[in-house]
């Protein structure tokens, strides 16, 4: 599978009516097949948009519908680590409690 055409905003990280593009945005595992730079890109807008909406003050948004499908993977993943740290810090909590 490759790149079709792309059309669209030339900042856009991947393209509506690619094959390639609207493949990797359905999968984490597509998505960490993305080079470097355009992760670090899809993550910082993905934080931009998805927390901007949650503080209801929205300064951001995805370039293509395809972004967005990507970007809310990114940002369940976002949220199953910040759920995994908060299991990790309360099970920290309960071994030192059960020390004392
Ligand atoms: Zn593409």
């Amino acid at each position: 599978m490759s790149h079709g055409y792309h059309e669209g905003p030339e900042d856009a990280i991947l393209y509506d009516g690619c094959d390639e593009c609207e493949t990797r945005s359905k999968s984490i595992e597509g998505l960490l097949g993305l080079d470097s730079p355009n992760l670090r890109l899809l993550i910082d807008r993905m934080l931009a948009v998805e927390l901007g909406r949650i503080d209801r003050t929205p300064t951001a948004w995805y370039r293509t519908g395809t972004e967005k499908v990507a970007g809310r993977n990114l940002y369940y993943v976002y949220v199953l680590v910040e759920r995994l740290e908060a299991y990790t810090f309360f099970d920290r909590l309960t071994r030192e409690e059960g020390r004392s």
